[in-house]
């Protein structure tokens, strides 16, 4: 529903230029009412986005600060109204989070689609059939929620897709060698019967991954592919600005013989990683005989360990699901030859709790940049100060960001609780992390006014001009 709202307000704005829109309310107003008495007219479209409207709920109930709050990005996502638990391990996104996992995903399929992705949607429900046929019906245990429909079938909630994508491919008889690599991939809500769900967003039972699935011809070609999927991960996190390691994993029950993790290191990770202080080698410790301190790549290193979370999960899967579904294409020579596969996951949901995890103080959210929920905040002064004309100057600036930046477009939010000082409004504009706030007070009335801005990422603070202002935040990329 949010999204919908989200998308029709978006739609409007920048489709209408400003003045007919304007236009549109005041003919609007003007229409005589057939009967005024029981008609309220509706409220005009607000363009710009204020503070005082977004629903963003503080979640966190007094005294639980201390106690239950398991890790840094769950309280701080609970404290700035960004989530709100439903059952365990499962969360609303409520509408400041979900616009900058929108961005995320906007990201992700921009990679994704350079790579020649291309992006479908699979069902949710899966019937059992396709995973007795793999063998992992039994293999996933306690992991997959499973249901049975009105007549006793047996379906899971997908928490992966190996079965479903190779299946769609084997029903295709007339895929030819021409149409390979085939990459198809999904963003979508995936499904895990967690025994302890914790962390918040980072081990729930319901939560978002979009997953890649490659079709080739050969394993030469398949492991190209791998490649170039595992290049796209590291400038998806490059792009976040992002600290992360690349490192040998284990295929555990996806399979394969060629599998590598993403990590972002934490200490709250729960991934163990080696790393060789001689060399280039990672591997997460599930990989390395027990208890190796010495380097298997160049055996000089020592193996030092640390900790990660999980973001993306790469794996060379060969014909494993290929040859049970008889996914076949039709080769050069004109003869059916089974496809080679690949198999790649990024959590989104992940991803957007782990950054807040590592780039946050302990009261303060950190984006990474290009996914912040909003990328600046304009605080005019309080009500009844000496600078409330300046009030009238803040509107004036969101509306010049808005009309002269095309990047910020949607982006810019004025923060007009004026019946509360400057300093509690820059507490909590803190606290949510807008990379960039713009304080409207009394050196904005001067004749060439001057405006007070925040720049989050150096701390620092900087008086700038209309035009300074404007040269700031016109190189504010966004997505
Ligand atoms: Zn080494």
């Amino acid at each position: 529903m949010e999204v919908l709202i989200h998308l029709c307000h978006h739609k409007l704005h920048t489709l209408l230029p400003r003045a007919l829109s304007r236009a549109c309310r005041r003919s609007h107003h003007c229409t005589p009412q057939p009967s005024p008495s029981i008609h309220t007219p509706s409220k005009p479209v607000m363009p710009t986005p204020l503070v005082s409207r977004l629903f963003q709920p503080s979640n966190l109930r007094e005294g639980q600060e201390a106690g239950d709050m398991t890790c840094r990005s769950q309280r701080l996502m609970l404290q700035a109204g960004l989530i709100h638990l439903s059952n365990p391990g499962c969360f609303y996104y409520l509408p400041v989070a979900l616009r900058s996992m929108e961005k995320l995903v906007r990201l992700i399929d921009e990679e994704m689609q350079a790579i020649g992705g291309q992006k479908v949607d699979m069902p949710a429900l899966c019937g059992a059939e396709l995973w007795k046929r793999s063998g992992r019906w039994e293999l996933m245990g306690k992991e997959m929620f499973r249901l049975q429909d009105r007549h006793n079938v047996d379906y899971c909630l997908g928490p992966t897709h190996e079965e479903a994508v190779t299946e769609l491919l084997a029903s295709q008889s007339t895929l030819s060698y021409k149409q390979l690599p085939l990459l198809l991939y999904q963003v979508t809500r995936k499904f895990r019967d967690e025994q302890k769900p914790k962390f918040g967003l980072l081990r729930g039972r319901e939560f978002y991954m979009k997953d890649m699935y490659s079709f080739d011809v050969s394993e030469e070609a398949a492991l190209h592919t791998y490649h170039s999927v595992c290049h796209s991960y590291r400038r998806i996190l490059d792009r976040l600005c992002l600290k992360w390691v690349q490192v040998q994993a284990d295929t555990g029950n996806i399979g394969g013989t060629l599998s590598h993790e993403f990590h972002l290191p934490a200490d709250i990770g729960e991934d163990r990683l080696l790393m060789c202080g001689n060399c280039d080698f990672s591997a997460n410790v599930e990989t390395v005989a027990l208890g190796q301190t010495d380097c298997p790549q160049c055996h000089t290193g020592t193996l030092t360990e640390s900790k990660g979370i999980e973001v993306g999960h790469t794996f060379y899967l060969g014909t494993k699901y290929s040859k049970v579904f008889n996914a076949t294409f039709t080769n050069a020579q004109n003869k059916l030859s089974v496809s080679e596969m690949g198999c790649f996951g990024l959590g989104v949901t992940r991803i957007l709790a782990a950054s807040i995890e590592v780039l946050s103080s302990e009261d303060s959210i950190r984006w990474p940049g290009l996914i912040a929920p909003y990328q600046v905040c304009v605080l005019p002064p309080k009500k009844g100060s000496k600078t409330n004309e300046a009030t009238h100057m803040a509107e004036k600036l969101v509306e010049s960001l808005e009309n002269n930046l095309p990047n910020l477009k949607g982006e810019v939010v004025l923060d007009d609780r004026t019946q509360l000082t400057i300093g509690k409004r820059l507490k909590d504009t803190n606290r949510l992390g807008y990379p960039y706030v713009v304080v409207v007070g009394q050196k904005a009335m001067e004749e060439h006014p001057v405006f007070e801005v925040l720049c989050q990422k150096s701390g620092e603070t900087i008086f700038l001009s209309t035009d300074g202002l404007l040269d700031l935040l016109g190189g504010v990329e966004t997505i």
